[in-house]
């Protein structure tokens, strides 16, 4: 049975004994995780413990081995079943709705750094959820206004700070309207003192939208602060999951002590 919902909400995404490997390589091994609408869950553990694999296969840049995905209780993961490889960000235009109701933001920024900040947040609405460039600029206004970047929009990303380009980054991820935003790692390519910044605003996002968050990160007091549960990863499989509380204060397994002593 998937791991349960931390509170009574619709379901998300489920993972159902999805497999993963590269090669013989097993990396998810019959993982089995269920995130409600709305609800924060952040997955801790090892590094290669597969955290990162599951962003992945849900943006759809890598495909299960076995088993199934879905999302919003479609299955999901057989939907680019044909494709030979993986997707590559410039496909966008050919996703499936299902797909575009997910975002991610890595931790390499990915902007487009011949743009401005106010296009790259306003380029994929305009190409591929067919906004007006009206529309998009408001909305995006609006969105770098949320990040802090009120007075960045025409700026090239390359004039900017990391944590700034990762602001914008978050920004045009939710431009897209995703009911699912993927978070890899975002602080790990910041300088230090850049990253409070960058936690701050996603705190904000966490708290004045219903966006269903799925966070990876070794940042133990962001992942306390947003969650609603925190998810102990170990081998490709959830070693045990609770609320933030009950995960850091009294962890059931000797392997999330030992990790949990490792990170702090
Ligand atoms: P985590 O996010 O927990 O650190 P990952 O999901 O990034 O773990 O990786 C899990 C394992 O899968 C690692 O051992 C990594 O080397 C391997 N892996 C990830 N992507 C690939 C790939 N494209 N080809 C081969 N191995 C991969």
């Amino acid at each position: 049975m998937p791991v349960e919902t931390g509170a009574d909400r619709p379901e998300m995404v489920r993972f159902d004994k999805v497999v993963k490997r590269f090669g013989d390589h097993t990396v998810l091994d019959g993982l089995d995780l269920s995130v409600g609408r709305s609800e924060r869950v952040t997955l801790v553990g090892p590094s290669g413990s597969g955290k990162t694999t599951v962003l992945r296969l849900l943006m759809t840049l890598e495909r299960v081995t076995d088993g199934v995905i879905h999302v919003d209780g479609q299955p999901y993961s057989h939907m680019h079943a044909g494709r030979a490889g993986s997707l590559a960000p410039a496909d966008e235009k050919y996703l499936s709705a299902p797909r575009r109701r997910i975002g991610m933001v890595f931790q390499q920024f990915n902007l487009f750094p011949h743009m401005k900040v106010l296009e790259n947040v306003t380029e994929a609405p305009v190409h591929v959820l067919g906004l007006s460039r009206e529309e998009a600029a408001e909305r995006g206004r609006e969105l770098l206004d949320l990040v802090g970047l009120d007075d960045k929009h025409d700026a090239h990303p390359t004039r900017l700070s990391g944590g700034q380009q990762q602001r914008v980054a978050i920004a045009r991820a939710l431009a897209m309207r995703p009911d699912v935003l993927l978070l890899d790692e975002v602080t790990s390519a910041l300088d230090p003192e850049l990253v409070a910044g960058v936690l701050d605003v996603l705190r904000d996002i966490a708290a004045s939208t219903d966006v269903t968050l799925l966070c990876v990160t070794h940042e133990m007091g962001f992942a306390r602060d947003i969650s609603d549960r925190v998810v102990m990863f170990d081998h490709g499989r959830v070693l045990e999951s609770g609320p933030p509380e009950q995960l850091f204060e009294a962890p059931q397994h000797e392997r999330t002590q030992t990790f949990l002593r490792a990170v702090h």
